[in-house]
């Protein structure tokens, strides 16, 4: 294991997942006999939340006695966890997936599993099936619990299986992988129940579940005792939290931040429906929450957030803006615009634009709409011409860009607590960290850092990222 990932095993496992550790046992005992040790290859598309899943996906394979490699011609089990929210990170799966036939020919006994939002269609996953006959088994997002025994029954032969759940439930116990030494995904609910029109995740992940406080703070308590310095709550719609007794997110958070450590919080991402002042107000009372607040608007327009069955108009989520900035007054805030909905008008487009310019975001994450099949807005009369919406894109990333240099000006002189992430991509004698500012913070310093706040002073702002020295 390289020195930035380790393995947590949770203290307590659901039924299912006692049955799922009976075959993790199984599958060690044939790799336990191997020599060289088999090695495992996950390829991840797609959202945290798909990420968060890849890391339990590493988790069983690590306890199936499968060590990890970077190159999938070397692996005796390639996973592959798939996105559906976008065709392109459909098509891109399909391709990459298309690719490991080659891996199959060179080691006929490499065993290929797909997972993930694509696959947890019926027609997807009947699509692999007929094909690609090298992929041994398929299982949808609520079936990460049954892997174990899906690669026990492909490694003794058996006929490949296509799994897709009929009820999706949480699966407590089950071991994960992280990546990274100082940060973590924490997943606290899955699925979602708004079925905006144009989206695939209610059909794909199924409906809101929340794991119980009591597991999300034990999670979070061997996490900090483990080093971890930043902590995301995940979920699709994670501000709609609700804990076996009524506990809601604010509440939540209030708990995790009593825990002992020096640990900062984030969350994401939320509704604009439930953002309740209850959660703004943990924001602004608990110095460990991250002063940044993803709030999704995806259109500006009315008439356009009707049709997208968004559940609040433009002037509800501005009023939930400047509730924020009230109580937040420095507070960062996100968000993310599709672009080209079917039935955008040029005046509907504007309207986009100028919530953009009056809410003065610090980052808009945007989109053009994609059709996804079986979803209301895929059948909707009027879609919109690619060539229209690109060209929308295009201003709205100019904006975009110019709004978010503004805004990230007023860190320029300020001193500021960041975490020391790793040492920068772009620059190896510069380290990157992150704080309240959303853009990453690049700083002069030793890489002994990694891992520790430290207080560095903005000097730069470059559209993209921030310049800093140590203060
Ligand atoms: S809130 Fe809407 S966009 Fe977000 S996951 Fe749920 S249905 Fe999809």
């Amino acid at each position: 294991m390289s020195e930035t990932e380790r393995t947590i095993v949770p203290s307590y496992a659901d039924p299912e997942v006692e049955a799922a550790l009976e075959a993790v046992r199984a599958v060690r005992s044939v790799t336990d006999a191997a020599d060289p040790r088999p090695r495992y290859f996950i390829r991840t598309f797609g959202c945290q939340q798909n990420e968060a899943d890849s890391e339990r996906l590493a988790g069983l394979c690590s306890a199936m006695g499968y060590e990890k490699t970077d190159v999938p011609g070397e692996a005796d089990l390639i996973l592959v966890n798939t996105c559906a929210v976008r065709e392109h990170a459909e098509k891109k799966a399909l391709s990459v997936i298309g690719q490991y036939k080659h891996v199959k020919e060179e080691k006929p006994s490499a065993v290929i599993g797909v997972g993930g939002c694509m696959v947890s269609q019926p027609a997807r996953a009947e699509k692999l099936k007929k094909s690609y006959p090298y992929v041994s088994f398929t299982f949808d997002t609520g079936a990460i619990a049954a892997v174990p025994s899906l690669v026990l029954g492909a490694i003794r032969g058996g006929k490949r299986t296509f799994l897709l759940s009929d009820e999706w439930k949480i699966a407590e116990g089950v071991p994960i992988r992280r990546e990274s030494r100082h940060m973590a995904w924490l997943s606290i609910m899955y699925g979602c129940d708004n079925y905006c029109s144009y989206c695939i995740v209610p059909y794909v992940r199924g409906r809101e579940r929340s794991r119980s406080v009591e597991a999300i703070l034990d999670e979070a308590k061997a996490l900090i005792e483990d080093g971890t310095r930043d902590i995301t709550l995940l979920g699709q719609n994670v501000n709609s939290y609700r804990g076996r007794n009524g506990e809601d997110i604010a509440e939540l958070m209030h708990r995790i931040c009593a825990l002992p450590g020096d640990f900062q919080l984030r969350f994401m991402t939320s509704h604009p429906k439930d953002a309740s002042d209850r959660l703004i107000e943990a924001m602004a009372t608990e110095e460990k929450i991250v002063k940044h607040f993803h709030l999704p608007i995806q259109s500006g327009s009315d008439r356009i957030l009707k049709r997208m069955n968004r559940k609040y108009d433009r002037a509800a989520y501005l009023e939930r803006i400047d509730r924020l900035r009230e109580a937040v007054p420095d507070v960062s805030v996100t968000s993310d615009v599709i672009v080209g909905f079917p039935g955008e008008t040029e005046e509907d487009f504007e309207d986009t634009l100028s919530v953009m310019e009056k809410v003065s975001y610090d980052m808009v994450f945007s989109f053009i709409y994609s059709p996804r099949a079986g979803t209301p807005a895929a059948s909707f009369p009027d879609q919109i011409p690619h060539e229209v919406a690109a060209g929308r894109m295009e201003r709205l990333l100019a904006l975009g860009d110019a709004v978010s240099k503004e805004r990230n000006d007023r860190f320029l002189g300020r001193v500021l607590r960041v975490l020391t992430e790793g040492v920068s991509k772009q620059d190896g004698e510069m380290l990157t960290g992150r704080g309240a500012p959303v853009r990453p913070i690049h700083f002069r310093g030793n890489p002994s850092l990694i891992g520790q706040f430290v207080q560095v002073r903005i000097t730069g702002n470059d559209t993209f990222c921030l310049r800093g020295e140590l203060v």
